[in-house]
């Protein structure tokens, strides 16, 4: 059975390899090892490791393979060692970002705003095994505050714009990745906060279209 997962994540390294023209092997290598068929629902196993995304319940869906490995791309891209020390992800889902993300760095902070996933999340990251990853319930609007600041912060839902709170609970040189924009379809920005004489802002370049599940906000 497991052989069969092995082969069609094998197959599914191939195509965002050639494909899509994606090279940064480190990420790929990751892609091999993390089971991404533990991390969908029982029924969905047999694409679990198709290039789509895939239904999460309760509206959700885990992003296309892809999309995970773009977006772990630009996030580690720039560090200087492979191992930076602390990761915020906003939208847990069902935990394999967050498992791909364990790989790149010391400690991984999620947060995920609907209960059910959050468990799931908590039950399918503990039953692997990964043991430097932190599930939180809630907003991942007010990012999360008690351990920030972070060298990296990844929003995993569609945002009009990036909350304020999350820019600020990032280091000077850290870098925020996020689908940004109105509507359906967001564009993939990358932010690094800098430090001009006293003043912090953040620089933004971006990398085109993505679709994307949107987020949440909390009612107040
Ligand atoms: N990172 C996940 C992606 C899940 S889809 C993966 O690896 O598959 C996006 C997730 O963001 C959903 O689970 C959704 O419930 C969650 N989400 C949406 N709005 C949120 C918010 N305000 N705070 C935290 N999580 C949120």
């Amino acid at each position: 059975m497991d052989g069969n997962f092995q082969k069609s994540r094998r197959e599914m390294v191939k195509i965002i390899r050639e494909d899509y023209g994606f090279k940064d092997e480190r990420v790929l290598e990751v892609l091999l090892k993390v089971p991404r068929h533990e991390f969908v629902p029982k029924k969905s196993r047999n694409i679990a490791h198709d290039d789509t995304p895939v239904d999460i319940g309760y509206g959700q869906t885990m992003s296309q393979p892809y999309t995970v490995a773009e977006m772990t791309n630009l996030l580690i891209a720039k560090s200087e060692k492979l191992k930076a020390e602390r990761v915020l992800e906003v939208g847990t889902g069902s935990g394999y970002q967050a498992a791909i993300l364990s790989h790149f760095f010391d400690e991984v902070y999620t947060v995920e705003v609907i209960p059910q996933l959050s468990h799931l999340a908590r039950n399918n990251l503990s039953r692997l095994g990964y043991k430097n990853v932190f599930t939180k319930l809630g907003s991942g609007e007010w990012g999360w505050k008690k351990h920030a600041p972070f060298d990296a912060i990844i929003v995993t839902a569609g945002v009009d714009k990036v909350p304020q709170e999350l820019f600020e609970q990032l280091k000077v040189r850290g870098i925020l990745v996020a689908p940004v924009g109105k509507g359906y379809d967001k564009t993939m920005t990358r932010y690094t906060k800098i430090k001009k004489l006293r003043k912090e802002e953040m620089k933004k370049e971006e990398f085109g279209t993505f679709h994307f599940v949107p987020f949440v906000k909390e009612k107040r």
